[in-house]
């Protein structure tokens, strides 16, 4: 069976045939880090790390480039508001720089204790300025972008696909705005938007701030994924994939940027990975909802508890986080690794499992059937009990549970004494 995903602009399952036989060069939108990651942001990192491994998996060579966001990220999507960084900044009273380290930190030892690979390219938008510089340059001398008083933007209205990628008409966007009364600046069209920011105005105190053609200031929060994709992987690439946040506005505006500079597709195949919710609710920082590792840890449970926990749930399904769910999952999860240490070492994994194992990874990464499966061997009859460890050991590689090592701890003298 070919390896299919559902493709999000085709809105179906598509088979999936990488530009360079055996290779994926896969595109991931990174952390904003200007606070303590919550274990949303960490649903939509596993689903890239699930991603990567299954390609690994299936004998790909994966070539993944996945950007930190230190500057530029406007409290709203659509350029209004304050930088995520400068405000980041204030509540802490450390610098912007101070607290990009701090929060770049704090997202790695995050990843690391979720299992979650680290993207062998991970690079800060602030380390690829002049690279942004030379694309809105470029944007500008191709007429996709204006320059006003205070920003460059890019004119949504020369890119006629951003309707079908937005799934919106330009005068219906007009509308939209005019409901919303969000027409404060100087933009031609309420949806275009910001490729670089003039330290003028309300960003007149901006810290973070480079000389460019069009004076002092600071790269917007979408070109900088348009320019580090280019820089590490060319263009067109296989995969981009995103959080379902950024169906609107940042992919169409990635697009936008990037297939309007180059006259190229930006990526062959975009995956969107849905949100962890709570109580039927996005877990975000502006609701106040949010769960970090470290209130799990504080609960009594592991970040690989909440590992299993997104497992069982399809990338494309929301998943309700509830403490009781944690529970469950790591009450499965317990019992699993009892099951599997129980095992004899040294067998050979089973084959005709494997072939499922995989047949469920082409399958648009089902997960869910991926863990029922490992499920199954545990629990068949039929198959000793070493090749299920071996077998197990070889599902881990996705799974990322630390499944390939376990050993049944001795017990304690005292324990065997009492009994
Ligand atoms: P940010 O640090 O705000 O830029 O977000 C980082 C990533 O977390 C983005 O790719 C979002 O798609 C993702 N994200 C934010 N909230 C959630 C959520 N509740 N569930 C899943 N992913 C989320
Ligand atoms: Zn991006």
């Amino acid at each position: 069976m070919p390896l299919k995903f559902y493709e999000t602009y085709q809105k179906e399952l598509v088979e999936f045939k990488p530009i360079k036989k055996g290779e994926v060069r896969l595109y991931t939108c990174g952390p904003t880090v200007y606070y303590d990651p919550h274990i949303g942001n960490m649903r939509t990192f596993l689903f890239y790390d699930l991603l990567q491994r299954a390609l690994l998996f299936l004998g790909y060579e994966v070539k993944r480039v996945m950007n930190i966001t230190d500057v530029g990220h406007l409290i709203s999507d659509a350029d209004e508001g304050e930088d995520k960084m400068e405000k980041g900044a204030k509540l802490s009273g450390q610098t912007v720089w101070q607290v990009a380290e701090r929060y770049t930190n704090v997202f790695k030892e995050d990843i690391a204790a979720l299992n979650i690979l680290t993207p062998e390219v991970l690079e800060p938008a602030t380390g690829h300025v002049p690279e942004i510089i030379t694309l809105v340059q470029k944007l500008l001398d191709k007429g996709f972008a204006y320059e006003t008083d205070e920003a460059i933007y890019f004119d949504v209205t020369k890119f006629p696909k951003y309707e079908s990628l937005t799934g919106q008409k330009f005068t219906d966007m007009l509308t939209g705005a005019r409901e919303e009364v969000v027409t404060k600046n100087s933009k031609k069209h309420p949806a275009d938007f910001a490729l670089w920011f003039k330290t003028v105005g309300r960003f007149a105190g901006h810290a973070m701030r480079w000389p460019s053609p069009w004076g002092q200031g600071f790269p917007g929060w979408h070109i900088e994924c348009s320019a580090i994709s280019r820089a590490f992987l060319g263009q067109p690439f296989d995969i981009h994939a995103g959080g379902v946040d950024h169906l609107f506005p940042h992919h169409p505006n990635e697009i936008a940027q990037s297939e309007a500079a180059f006259g190229l597709p930006l990526a062959n195949y975009w995956l969107h990975g849905e949100f962890l919710l709570v109580a039927g609710e996005r877990m975000g920082k502006s609701l106040g909802n949010l769960f970090t590792l470290r209130d799990l840890r504080k609960n009594g449970f592991t970040p690989l508890d909440f590992r299993y926990l997104v497992l069982t749930a399809h990338y494309q399904n929301k998943l309700n986080f509830t403490w009781p769910g944690l529970q469950a999952a790591a009450r499965a999860y317990q019992n699993l690794k009892s099951e599997i240490e129980n095992f004899p070492g040294a067998g050979v994994a089973d084959q005709a499992y494997l072939n499922q194992f995989t047949k469920h990874l082409e399958n648009n990464l089902d997960m869910p059937g991926a863990l029922a499966l490992l499920w199954q061997l545990v629990k068949d009859k039929k198959i000793e009990g070493a090749a299920k460890r071996a077998t197990a050991a070889e599902f881990d590689k996705v799974l990322g549970l630390n499944l390939a090592h376990l050993k049944r701890e001795p017990i304690p003298e005292e324990v065997l004494a009492l009994v």
